[in-house]
């Protein structure tokens, strides 16, 4: 049996470490990967070609990095963002280091399906990076999430019972229309949790092993175990919302089922109106809605027990329209969670509001583009491209 040769770290793996901020200088860059100071200086000097590096300079008093500090040129490119709610759709561009450079949230009825709602999308997008005086030519990536289970491959819904109409319906072509930029799609759920993951001031421990709750009008899961998010087989897990709970015996769920905890915990069946102004009567101290929330937030913690005992997070981070209301909600949470889980899975997990907030979907959206756009493989490929 013949071994094949180790490869050794390329341009991409180099920027990779820099973009993390584990090695930002010439010596560090040699001691994490071995490599001799020539040939590091060799897949620097090709980064820097391509603009994608830039090396600080020493100006204190302006608050520049040291001299021989590398850092990845955050304007070298663009990821555009697009989160899209049941009711809202969120479009932002962002820089290669993830900042927002401008942002539009747009009401709608988002299930009126693509042909309505992507062509606002795109029009929104098209008229930022018009005013950010930067065009189509800058773009990287494109991130993008639904509610729902969906095909990343096919950039496509292929199971959301909130968003019927987008079910089958490829979604690249729309985007085409103002980038021809690799479109990346995850559901809500993930990108909530990449945006906790990835962005998020946590410690590492924090970060690693947690569930990202999104309760809103449904409700589902991120899972993040050792630092990476789950997707499962299909790409289905954490459908949350469609557990079979005890309280929900017989009431009908808008999956087609029977019995899902989203039906005696899911905003859609619990305010006539939308979930937001249930919430926002919460927090005005409304007795009654305090008392739906809290309530929605219980058993939602009794299905969550389950998976505590089975993944032992750190962390369940709460966002969604409920995360509004957040004391009230997770009041709830952590008596129907605490009440059923062991003392061990129990014993160090925190529950907090979710980093981002209301923009938890547009950065994890970015994140998803970027994580894509600037991997080690897809950065030594472009570089291949550029020399040829
Ligand atoms: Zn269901």
């Amino acid at each position: 049996m013949t071994l094949a040769p180790v490869p050794s770290p390329g341009a991409g793996d180099v920027l990779a470490l820099i973009r993390s901020g584990r090695a930002t200088t010439r010596g560090e860059l040699g001691r994490v990967t071995g490599l001799s100071r020539t040939a590091v200086s060799a897949r620097l000097a090709t980064l820097e070609q391509a603009g994608l590096v830039v090396e600080g300079e020493l100006e204190s008093a302006t608050g520049g990095r040291p001299a021989g500090t590398l850092v990845l040129n955050a304007g070298a490119g663009l990821v555009l963002a697009i989160a899209l709610g049941r009711s809202r759709s969120q479009v932002a561009v962002h820089d290669l280091d993830g900042t927002e450079l401008a942002s539009v949230s747009h009401e709608q009825e988002v299930g009126a399906g693509p042909e309505v709602v992507m062509p606002v999308v795109v029009r929104h997008l098209a008229e930022m990076l018009a005013s950010l005086g930067r065009t189509a030519d800058d773009v990287r990536g494109v991130g993008m999430s639904l509610a729902g289970v969906v095909d990343a491959g096919q950039v496509m819904s292929v199971d959301s019972p909130a968003l019927a109409g987008w079910d089958g319906v490829p979604l690249e072509p729309f985007v085409r229309q103002v980038t021809a930029a690799p479109v990346f799609l995850d559901t809500d759920c993930n990108v909530m949790a990449l945006s906790q993951l990835r962005v998020a001031p946590t410690t590492l421990a924090e970060r690693d092993d947690a569930l990202v709750l999104k309760a809103s009008t449904g409700i589902g899961l991120g899972l993040v175990a050792d630092g990476r998010i789950v997707r499962g087989h299909r790409g289905a897990a954490g459908q949350l919302g469609h557990v079979k709970v005890a309280a929900a015996a017989g009431l009908p769920c808008r999956c087609g089922d029977v019995g899902c905890l989203e039906a005696v915990a899911g905003g859609w069946a619990l305010a006539d109106s939308h979930v937001r102004d249930l919430v926002a009567q919460a927090v005005q101290g409304n007795g009654r809605a305090r008392a739906v929330v809290r309530e929605s937030g219980r058993h939602i913690g009794e299905a969550l027990a389950a998976i505590v005992i089975v993944t032992n997070p750190r962390v369940v981070a709460v966002g969604g329209d409920m995360a509004g209301a957040f004391d009230v909600f997770s009041a709830g949470l952590r008596e129907g969670l605490f009440a059923s889980t062991t003392a061990l899975a129990g014993r160090d997990l925190q529950v907090v509001p979710v980093a981002h907030g209301e923009r938890a979907g547009l950065v994890g959206c970015a994140q998803l583009a970027l994580d894509a756009v600037l991997s080690p493989a897809a950065v030594d490929a472009a570089l291949a491209d550029l020399r040829s």
